[in-house]
């Protein structure tokens, strides 16, 4: 899977994609992760992305011409499945939309900075909008990045345990249960028997009313 990223601000995307598991994906050749530099793509002297608004008002709009003449030619050597722009008025991301983004082969992800990107680039090109919540970011370089990670662990073969994504919460309907390491017993505080037990049916069975009793207090809309 090839993501292809546009930002102005191509340094607030090294170190996430740099560790773990985001970094394992890409040795393995199972994502590749492209990050474009907007202003080579500007025609102006000065390398110029943003203008002042029309109409007028506070903030920098980012120009239409860079983010255009980088989508054309990334859509002249592949074809893309999705042209997504991270924007706090997309559709809020959630378990399933980045279930259903880790089956494609090609995504372009546009950051917008400042007041935001001129409207004709999501007029023109943007096939889906998405945001990481209900609040405001300076830049879409966190959201891309976010957006990424939660794509890429999905992909078979990046994670070293496969299951383990599949009881992580969000992927059902319940939350993941909870999980407990050496020592068994810290200064008094034990691990629940039952996992020291090697009786894997009942942990089984354990887990999953963990799951559920979890599931039950913090977030009983999934169990709707
Ligand atoms: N004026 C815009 C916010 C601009 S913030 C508004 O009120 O909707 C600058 C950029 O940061 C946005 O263009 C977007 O790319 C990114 N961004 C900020 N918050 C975000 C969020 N919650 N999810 C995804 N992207 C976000």
């Amino acid at each position: 899977m090839r993501f292809d990223i546009l930002t102005v601000l191509p340094g607030l995307l090294e170190s996430p994609f740099a560790h773990s598991i985001l970094q394992r994906a890409q040795k393995k050749g199972i994502a590749e992760i492209h990050v474009h530099n907007l202003r080579d793509y500007s025609s102006s002297k000065h390398k110029n992305v943003d203008d002042y608004p029309y109409g007028g008002g506070s903030g920098m709009v980012m120009m239409i011409e860079p983010f255009a003449a980088c989508i054309e030619k990334l859509k002249s050597e592949r074809e893309y499945d999705e042209i997504i722009f991270m924007s706090p008025d997309g559709v809020t991301l959630n378990q399933s939309i980045a279930n259903e983004l880790s089956i494609k082969k090609n995504i372009i992800i546009l950051c917008g900075h400042y007041k935001g990107i001129d409207q004709r680039i999501r007029d023109l090109y943007v096939t889906r909008e998405i945001s990481i919540g209900d609040y405001v970011l300076s830049g879409g370089e966190l959201p891309a990045a976010v957006l990424v990670d939660a794509v890429v662990r999905l992909i078979p073969g990046v994670l070293s345990d496969e299951t383990s994504a599949l009881s992580d919460s969000f992927q059902g309907e319940l939350l993941d249960a909870p999980v407990y390491t050496r020592p068994a017993d810290w200064n008094g505080h034990k691990v629940p028997a039952i996992l020291l037990s090697g009786n894997t049916p009942k942990i089984e069975k354990w887990r999953f009313e963990q799951a559920l009793e979890r599931t039950r207090k913090r977030r009983p809309d999934l169990l709707e």
